[in-house]
């Protein structure tokens, strides 16, 4: 991408989408395009073919979606199909309309079967059922690879696909009804620490196994991929290396410094036992990432203290 690009990202005010613009930023870019959602309703098929005529970007990162924990998945299920279907729909075919000379679509690794073998290669895409509780965002997901596929081969588009796993870091949601685990057990242990709190409710058994990456090395696997590949199949971004939910909890717990209980929840789900990514192709183009989970969280934790007021208002 030339330094002059005019480079839109969709999404710059999520967690993906800061790191994105803060990468690009650190990069020397300087005329990256971004709107709000109040400025611009990424469903809305009209306002969005009306934005890219108008601002004629030469590369997207289309990092805008409706996301959430588990328990958002499970229980907004129309959104998450409906929303994630109209953003990606809407540009994607206004990149293809505007000549965008190339695209990366971010997914997720929940597109991938709930009991496919594990490390999760690329190619099991397809190849079982999902996971019930996010079954509409994975179904979303797995069209907007489909539709790069599509326009790629039939009209010949630069349009490729990413697929992150698990990701937590700065602008991550805290709201502890929509939130993922990482950011949801953050606020829980510091909240009880500050209140003296004898117990922390964490959810499900704690056995399932997730893989977790930050999402500043995210940002930087998206550029390289960006400057590097032009191939069809989308590629999976992770660290290839898990932790058990309890293992995690335990982390934060020590991080903060809570010095109470955990006590697990049952009654909420485990979601899926395992998806780990297998990040094979990935570091065969020669990306790995930087930030271990460890210095991870605690970076997590120093950004949660600085902007808690905004994080839980
Ligand atoms: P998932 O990766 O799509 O299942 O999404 P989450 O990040 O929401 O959940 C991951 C795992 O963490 C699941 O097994 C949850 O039950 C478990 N978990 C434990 N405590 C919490 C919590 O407070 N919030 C969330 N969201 N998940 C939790």
């Amino acid at each position: 991408m030339e330094k002059q690009a005019r480079i839109y990202v969709a999404g710059h005010r999520g967690m993906v989408g800061s790191a994105l613009v803060r990468k690009l930023q650190a990069e020397g870019y300087s005329q990256i395009i971004t709107r709000t959602s109040s400025e611009l309703d990424l469903r809305n098929q009209a306002a969005v073919a009306d934005f890219f005529a108008d601002e004629r970007p030469d590369y997207v990162f289309l990092a805008a979606a409706k996301v959430g924990g588990i328990l958002a998945n499970n229980t907004y299920r129309a959104e998450f199909l409906y929303d994630n279907l109209m953003i990606e729909s809407n540009i994607i075919h206004s990149a293809y309309k505007t000549g965008v000379k190339k695209l990366l679509f971010l997914g997720s690794s929940c597109i991938y079967p709930k009991l496919a073998p594990q490390p999760l290669k690329e190619e099991y895409l397809l190849s079982g059922y999902l996971e019930p509780t996010n079954e509409p965002y994975a179904i979303a997901k797995i069209t907007g690879i489909k539709l790069c596929e599509a326009y790629r081969s039939q009209y010949g588009c630069n349009f490729i696909s990413a697929m992150p796993t698990n990701l937590y870091g700065p602008n991550d949601n805290y709201d502890l009804n929509g939130s993922h685990v990482l950011p949801a057990l953050i606020r829980k242990f510091h909240e009880a620490k500050v209140n003296n709190l004898p117990t922390v409710e964490v959810w499900g058994t704690g056995s399932p196994r997730r893989e977790f990456l930050h999402a500043d090395d995210l940002a930087d696997a998206c550029f390289f991929l960006m400057e590097n590949y032009d191939d069809e199949l989308f590629v999976n971004i992770g660290t290839g290396e898990d932790v058990t939910i309890r293992e995690v909890a335990e982390l934060i717990k020590e991080i903060v410094g809570f010095e109470g209980e955990l006590r697990w929840n049952t009654d909420k789900p485990d979601g899926t036992p395992r998806k780990l990514m297998d990040v094979s192709r990935l570091h065969s183009f020669g990306w790995k990432h930087a930030t271990e989970l460890k210095d991870g969280l605690e970076k997590t934790y120093q950004d949660f203290l600085t902007n808690e007021v905004m994080y839980v208002e």
